[in-house]
């Protein structure tokens, strides 16, 4: 039978969603829209203890802004709502007395001292303590206890888990899309629990029936859930569901920019790149994670890096529209090893992405950096100077360094560029350039001849030392697009003012005297 593709992003809101977070995310939606299928937004809070408030907003807010867009969810509803677990909660008992009903689960009564004590005890031995088919016997629950015993305690309200109960000694096989098959002996998984007598589930039973009752097809996430796949299997076959088992694919890491481990918060503070979509102010501590957003990051140069960070098109090609994105997306080219971070790349998607802007795009990019330099200018003049200076940026907060001077003339002139260019003479030469300027039409053609052949180059003056000079004057550096270009861009007057200024600052440099060697 063809089932019409069904995928989810189940994120738990404990933080601010994390740059692989993101990325599963666009992976899932990839998928889903390339097979015409759906995708849901699912919020995993169970875990009561670890939620943390705004962190589902924020998620939802992240995935709007790179354009990854949900049929259902926690935000916009849908046939199989509601989409947040703690909504759901009074499902799941039903489906725990199932599993405790079939032999499959178990009441367990251990308090957590025990506990503790008994992971202490295997320590001590240099063992690692598991509840399993090995030690579940000698621990207080309700395959140890009589059934009379397990009666009074319930009937008592003691606290109580149900644990799954892996059958001793099976090999348990899932079948993973990236990674083939993986096999694990079910005498090393430990009897996880799966509901707690508070009524909640725990995630493993939230996430498998949940999966089951939306009629999840796939099931695309971070390698970090592989341990966890047996046991997810070993689920669907004790509910009876393996008939609709979705297929799973387990994502490679995204690690650190020098490849060995997974890429953490740390690394983006010590390198200086944010491992986070959006800036997240953290509302117990107050503290500020910086965000791809509020860094100048476009959208879309985030989805392609990250598109590509762990799945490989098979070709050269590495600039992809969301569109393209979708045509060309495959699991089978996901890799299997991790994907690692890099920052120089990550900035030249978005010089990329920044070229592709329309002149009027950049111009509303920059607006804010006008405003707060104070700066009042034509919206034409502003589109324009975007226009010819947007190749030299990255970021569009790079805009106000790299152009300020189409703005403002410089108060300063870099003094190794005056030492190096603005020799004996330089203001004869400059005050020839305003008399130019006020004398031939104002046209590209006529100053760049009037200047360049009859006055420099037909008096064989040199042309690097008066036009950098020139450039100097009117930018205070030696930097900045073709020199006439500038002239035409910022004006005639606008140009004999600044060249008067640097005439009237830097001044005349004396001919330096040859000292004699003695
Ligand atoms: N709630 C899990 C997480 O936060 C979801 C894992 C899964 O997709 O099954 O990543």
């Amino acid at each position: 039978m063809d089932q019409k593709v069904r995928v989810r992003f189940a994120p738990s809101p404990t933080g601010p969603l994390h740059i692989g977070g993101v990325r599963t995310a666009l992976y899932n939606y990839l998928f889903a829209r390339q097979n015409g299928g759906e995708i849901i937004l699912r919020i995993e809070d169970t875990d009561q203890t670890r939620y943390v408030p705004g962190a589902e907003q924020y998620i939802i807010e992240a995935l709007d802004w790179l354009g990854i867009r949900f049929d259902e969810g926690v935000h916009i509803g849908g046939p199989y709502g509601p989409y947040r677990q703690s909504d759901r909660k009074a499902i799941y008992r039903q489906y725990a007395e199932q599993l405790l009903r079939d032999g499959w689960a178990y009441y367990a009564f251990d308090k957590p001292e025990t506990l503790d004590a008994k992971r202490k005890e295997y320590e001590s031995q240099k063992r690692t303590f598991q509840y399993d088919c090995t030690t579940r016997d000698s621990m207080e629950n309700s395959l140890s206890l009589t059934s009379a015993e397990v009666e009074r305690r319930l009937q008592a309200g003691e606290h109580y888990v149900v644990r799954f109960k892996f059958p001793a000694g099976i090999d348990i096989t899932v079948h993973d899309l990236i990674r083939g098959d993986v096999t694990m002996n079910s005498n090393l998984l430990d009897d996880k629990v799966l509901f707690k007598s508070d009524g909640m589930p725990t995630y493993h039973l939230a996430n498998i029936v949940d999966d089951h009752s939306m009629h999840i097809t796939h099931v695309i996430r971070g390698e970090e859930w592989l341990p966890s796949a047996p046991l997810h299997v070993m689920l669907y076959r004790a509910f009876g569901w393996e008939e609709t088992m979705p297929r799973f694919a387990h994502l490679p890491l995204l690690l650190k920019p020098e490849g060995n481990g997974k890429l953490s918060k740390r690394d983006g503070d010590r390198l200086g790149f944010p491992v986070f979509p959006l800036d997240w102010h953290d509302p117990e501590s107050g503290e500020l994670s910086s965000g791809y957003r509020e860094r100048g990051y476009l959208p879309e140069a985030v989805v392609n890096m990250l598109a590509l960070l762990g799945w490989n098109p098979g070709t050269e090609q590495e600039l992809f529209t969301m569109d393209e994105l979708i045509d060309r997306f495959s699991i089978e080219h996901i890799s299997k090893s991790g994907a690692k971070f890099n920052v120089e790349k990550a900035r030249w998607f978005n010089h990329e992405y920044m070229q592709k802007l329309s002149d009027e795009e950049v111009a509303a990019l920059f607006a804010p950096q006008l405003e707060a330099h104070n700066i009042k200018a034509a919206h034409e003049y502003i589109v324009k100077v975007c226009g010819m200076m947007k190749e030299r940026v990255s970021f569009p907060g790079e805009l106000w360094d790299t152009c300020s001077y189409f703005f403002e003339a410089p108060t300063t002139y870099d003094p190794a560029a005056v030492k190096k260019r603005w020799k004996s003479g330089m203001t004869v030469h400059m005050n020839k350039v305003i008399e130019i300027l006020e004398t031939v039409p104002f046209d590209y053609e006529a100053i760049h001849h009037a200047l360049l052949d009859e006055y420099i180059a037909g008096r064989q003056l040199n042309t690097g030392q008066v036009m950098n000079s020139l450039r100097l004057a009117v930018v205070g550096k030696t930097v900045g697009p073709d020199m006439i270009t500038l002239i035409m861009t910022i004006g005639k007057d606008e140009t004999v003012r600044r060249v008067r200024r640097a005439i009237d600052t830097i001044g005349e440099v004396e001919e330096k005297q040859e000292q004699p060697n003695n």
